[in-house]
């Protein structure tokens, strides 16, 4: 369900601040679940939803986890329904939202955060030496590669850095031309006061890259992936950084982020979900919606699987893990399933989400994702005459799309 008109309602929120919207809601039964609703389910089916705007998404939420189906979203009272079919006219509104006051003011506060966000402390050409403190396996038995939960020890020298970001590694030794080697980006999987929550660590999520020679057919290792995955406790490694400001977690406490990850994708994601839900903050409660869609090749390649599972049945309100594992799920067409059809599968609810400003999309993992998102999500697009790189300028403009593939 596309709703131009409700996007930019929304965007508008010195307008629509204080105002009540209706949701028009189908798929929810009376039962014991449902008993405590403060609504009448008809007989036609429909259920609609009083909401507050400062409600939306806490409702939304709701309504997903009793398996209802918002179908529209009207403002109360208006005259015109913002269930509406979308004219060439809708679709211009899409590419160009009108500025509103709060938009502008949105823009400056993210242009503020990113102000504050450290970069470049430490340049490639003088690293910090850190020490490496943990090394564990993350993919367990029949699953395919070496996958590495790594932590390293900062607290001799004077790195920081937020949820979102990555650090540069500097492998070892000289390249065929006796160079030394050049840096690797890493995204960085611990909160910015590390697993240990004592400021004095930073956490990396690294697979062994391994590939056949085109031509020799021998197998090749990574230098710097090889490097990492087998670093003992004590171990020297030479870290610049940090670096990145795209795959930043907004300060909105009641955000609604979705995750796209393949692989070791979901490093940032650690962060964000540790920052979430693991870690207690005093400067951020997460009441919003995180809704994590994990691509994998097999069951023992998810990684973090057991906290991920963990923070779903602690947090079932907030928190919404979705894995398409490729080698052992088929998409509906009985091919393999990857995150691209999951998409698919869920791009109404999706599509839906994205129509509200307080939504950020993110993705992160194997190049290629991005298009993989785009056959997932632009059919729904198109049904509601929206093409989708149209859309995808909307929210890049509205910081609200989150790339970072490798
Ligand atoms: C922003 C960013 C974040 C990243 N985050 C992570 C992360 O969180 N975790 C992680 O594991 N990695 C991450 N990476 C990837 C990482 O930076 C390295 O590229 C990766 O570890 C490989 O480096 P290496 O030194 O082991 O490989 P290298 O020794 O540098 O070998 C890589 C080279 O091998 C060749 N090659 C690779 N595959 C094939 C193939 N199939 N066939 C033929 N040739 C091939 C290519 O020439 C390629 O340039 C990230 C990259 C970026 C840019």
């Amino acid at each position: 369900m596309y709703n131009p008109g409700l996007a930019a309602a929304l965007a508008n929120t010195t307008e629509y601040g204080n105002r009540l919207f209706v949701y028009e809601v189908v798929g929810l039964s009376q039962n014991t679940k449902n008993d405590n609703l403060d609504y009448p389910i008809r007989n036609s089916g429909s259920v609609f939803i009083t909401v507050p705007y400062q409600r939306m998404n806490q409702e939304m939420r709701r309504i997903n986890a009793m398996g209802g189906r918002i179908v529209s979203i009207k403002p109360l009272n208006a005259d015109t329904p913002l269930k509406v079919t979308p004219t060439r006219q809708s679709q211009a509104e899409v590419s160009q939202p009108p500025v509103s006051k709060t938009q502008e003011v949105k823009t400056k506060s993210m242009t503020e955060t990113k102000v504050q966000v450290p970069v470049n402390i430490y340049r490639p050409n003088n690293p910090y030496i850190g020490k490496c403190v943990e090394n564990y396996p993350l993919v367990a038995e029949g699953g395919s590669g070496i996958v590495q939960h790594l932590t390293f020890d900062i607290s001799g020298g004077d790195l920081q850095y937020v949820e979102g970001q990555s650090i540069g590694i500097i492998p070892p030794g000289t390249d065929e031309n006796g160079k030394p080697y050049k840096v690797r980006l890493y995204s960085i999987a611990s909160t910015r006061h590390g697993d240990m929550k004592d400021n004095k660590t930073v956490s990396l999520c690294v697979r062994q890259l391994e590939y056949e020679h085109p031509e020799t057919k021998q197998t090749v290792y990574g230098v710097c992936s090889t490097h990492l995955c087998f670093l003992k406790p004590g171990d020297d490694v030479a870290i610049s950084g940090p670096v990145g400001k795209e795959m930043l977690l907004p300060d909105d406490e009641d955000a609604t982020i979705i995750m796209l990850a393949t692989g070791t994708g979901i490093a940032p994601f650690r962060a964000f979900l540790w920052r979430m839900f693991k870690e207690q903050h005093e400067d951020y409660k997460f009441k919003g919606l995180a809704w994590l869609i994990f691509g994998v090749p097999f069951t023992a390649n998810i990684l973090y699987k057991d906290h991920l599972e963990q923070m779903v049945a602690d947090y079932p309100e907030n928190f919404r893990l979705t894995n398409a594992i490729s080698r052992e799920e088929k998409n509906k067409d009985g091919g393999r399933m990857y995150i691209q059809h999951r998409v698919a599968e869920h791009a109404e609810e999706l599509w839906g989400m994205l129509q509200n400003p307080k939504t950020h999309l993110y993705m992160c993992g194997l190049k290629g994702m991005e298009s993989g998102i785009e056959e997932g999500l632009s059919p729904f697009a198109k049904e509601q005459g929206v093409e989708w790189s149209d859309f995808v300028k909307t929210l890049k403009k509205e910081h609200r799309w989150h790339v970072e593939v490798y």
